[in-house]
């Protein structure tokens, strides 16, 4: 069964101009899409919907078999991770990891264990107790990561979340994900403007125009030369 699905899924913000024109959309358990398409074509919009941060005009969201159309966004079974990592700066990393646990009722005991087995994994392990501004950006970027990890969630949706790193982080944490990929095979929705990581990451590669799905295919279909 897909783990995600949208249902003729629209959006306007005023009431008329459509940002997302109806949109179907099926994500197989397990697979990686990556979307792309120029600014301003409504990719964040779509991952917001689907997150619940913002509301659907049209449409339904299914998340592992439940529609979660009309649901708060704690409720559904998603992690999202932004481009400028969202943390809270007067928390320490342990308590950013910690705090999407504790706000779902998690017991301490199994919160510790989730975050120190995700912080292991990660190379966190020794950076618990810092703040975010003590922290690299590669290390601030891993944290967020972590924070969507540990909270195995059925999808992850990533708003591109490499953008704000140097060339040589970027690269690194590109590997990082594709083998993070290998190893959890969590269904995960993935916008970037960075065409290495469509063709490294993405399973199916998705280019939006328009509010739109222009064009639906595996990276070499969409990337190959005429
Ligand atoms: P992308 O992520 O592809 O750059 P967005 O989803 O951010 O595109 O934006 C799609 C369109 O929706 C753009 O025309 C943008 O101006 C508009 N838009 C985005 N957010 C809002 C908002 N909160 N209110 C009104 N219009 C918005
Ligand atoms: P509380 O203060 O709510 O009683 P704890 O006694 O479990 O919580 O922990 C106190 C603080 O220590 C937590 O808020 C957290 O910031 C930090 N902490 C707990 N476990 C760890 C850990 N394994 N590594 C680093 N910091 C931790």
């Amino acid at each position: 069964m897909a783990s995600l699905i949208l249902q003729a899924v629209e959006k306007n913000y005023d009431g008329k101009t459509p940002v997302i024109a109806p949109l179907n959309l099926e994500v197989a358990d397990g697979e990686f899409i990556v979307l792309v398409g120029p600014s301003g074509c409504g990719k964040s919009t779509l991952l917001r919907m689907v997150a619940g941060l913002e509301s659907v005009s049209g449409g339904d969201i299914y998340i592992d078999g439940e529609r979660v159309t009309e649901r708060e966004p704690k409720d559904r079974s998603i992690a999202m991770v932004f481009q400028n990592y969202a943390l809270y700066p007067h928390m320490s990393v342990y308590d950013n990891m910690a705090y999407g646990l504790k706000i779902r009722g998690f017991g301490k005991q199994h919160i510790q264990t989730l975050v120190e087995r995700v912080a292991q994994m990660l190379e966190l392990g020794d950076l618990l107790k810092r703040k975010p501004r003590e922290l690299s950006g590669g290390q601030r970027q891993r944290v967020a990561m972590g924070r969507a990890l540990v909270r195995e969630p059925a999808v992850f949706l990533f708003d591109e979340p490499l953008s704000n790193l140097d060339a040589k982080l970027r690269t690194q944490m590109r590997l990082e994900l594709q083998l993070l990929h290998r190893r959890l095979r969590t269904t995960s929705l993935y916008v970037t403007h960075d065409q290495v990581e469509a063709m490294t990451l993405a399973e199916r590669v998705i280019v939006m125009n328009k509010g739109r799905v222009e064009q639906i295919g595996t990276p070499t279909e969409i990337y190959r030369r005429p």
